[in-house]
């Protein structure tokens, strides 16, 4: 359950920080045509991070929500 330094570091970052180096849009999900969730993997630790657009303010941030075995 390794994250690389890149991926640590924008775990709980606002989603109006912009990360694209390194990572790969995987998924989005919309509801009723606005964005809520962008799904990426990272190219170097291929972990699954969330970014989602939508909820309170500390719903809004960037989530590591699955490490690489
Ligand atoms: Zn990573």
């Amino acid at each position: 359950m390794e994250v690389c330094d890149g991926c640590s570091d924008i775990d709980g970052l606002p989603v109006d920080v912009q990360r694209q180096e390194n990572l790969t849009l995987i998924g989005v999900a919309e509801c009723n045509g606005t964005l809520v969730l962008e799904h990426y993997r990272c190219d170097k630790c291929r972990a699954v991070i969330a970014r989602q657009f939508t909820g309170d303010s500390d719903e809004r941030v960037w989530s590591v929500i699955e490490a690489s075995p």
